[in-house]
């Protein structure tokens, strides 16, 4: 039976914790909990805090997706609004995140607890080096729902997908109209996020903020619909087995460099075009004080890739 909870049954239980000597607040309500001591449950919160706030970055020790739930931001360089996605698998750095001036909320989902919490670059990057063949990787995207002629359409996220049973889709259900969503199988757990409209299942009415949880042997859902129509993410979580090598092919005349915390990937043929750094621009040419796009690692963090 998958778990189903609506942010209006839990709203009421909402917390806060004052930050940066108070300046910052960060407001938490729990959808599902894990305890400490359960460390195998899946977790799933919310997350909000206030404008301007800065969150440096950090890493966890699971696999975790957030979704922009409200607000704004950004994410080292990547802007962040609703209902934009970010993957991380863990020991995988990424931030830091910047509040814009309506704050941001976060759905924050794991298949497993994180025991540690956040744990930040500038005190913990030792413990990065401990972790055996760590193969950090992350991404962020923006999903789109176009509205689909009649029935309901389910759209696979380009790029989201590490041969182990990770995926992202979205989904955008008519009023009144049903769709079968794609099966947990295969991974380590599914999570459905229903960020608008109102959801029909075993006689009750759930409306959007709603969160679904389903284990891996769980038969996929079906999504019905009620008379607002609505739209989904589905966020399937990899299998706990050890990810595919990098598929990254030999070049001749041009070099490779990655980012030795999070992976992030310079390639000198294609450059960096969205951040103004031309195909074929040489490592050594891309300015000293760029910094990683993904977790802000200055440039002398970087190694070069032997092939
Ligand atoms: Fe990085």
């Amino acid at each position: 039976m998958p778990q189903i909870t609506a942010h209006d049954e839990v709203r009421d239980k909402r917390t806060y914790r004052e930050v940066e000597e108070g300046r910052h607040r960060v407001y938490r309500t729990d959808f599902l909990v894990a305890p400490k001591e359960r460390p195998e449950l899946p977790q799933a919160f919310l997350i909000e805090s206030t404008p301007g706030r800065l969150l440096p970055t950090h890493f966890h020790e699971v696999d975790q997706f957030q979704v922009v739930v409200s607000g704004g931001g950004t994410l080292s360089r990547h802007a962040l609004s609703v209902p934009g996605v970010h993957f991380a698998r863990g020991f995988t750095p990424y931030g830091p995140i910047r509040n814009g001036a309506g704050g941001i909320g976060f759905m924050t989902l794991r298949a497993r607890r994180d025991v540690m919490d956040a744990q930040f670059i500038t005190e913990r990057r030792w413990r990065l080096d401990e972790v055996p063949d760590r193969k950090p990787w992350q991404f962020t995207q923006m999903p789109r729902f176009p509205r689909p002629a009649a029935g309901a359409s389910v759209i696979p996220l380009e790029g989201m997908t590490d041969g182990r049973g990770l995926g992202v889709w979205s989904v955008t259900v008519q009023a009144d109209a049903e769709t079968l969503l794609p099966a947990p199988t295969g991974g380590d757990g599914q999570f459905v996020v229903m960020l608008k409209g109102n959801l029909l299942y075993q006689g009750r009415e759930y409306r959007g903020l709603t969160v679904a949880y389903l284990a891996p042997e769980e038969a996929a859902l079906r999504l019905r619909a009620g008379g607002e129509g609505l739209e989904a993410l589905v966020l399937n979580f990899p299998a706990r087995v050890p990810p595919p090598a990098r598929a990254l092919k030999p070049k001749q005349g041009t070099e490779t460099w990655h980012c030795t915390l999070c992976d992030f990937v310079y390639d000198e043929a294609e450059g960096l075009p969205s951040e103004g750094i031309a195909a074929g621009t040489r490592w050594a040419d891309v300015p000293h004080d760029w910094t990683c796009p993904d977790c802000s690692a200055a440039k002398d963090g970087f190694e070069k890739l032997a092939f």
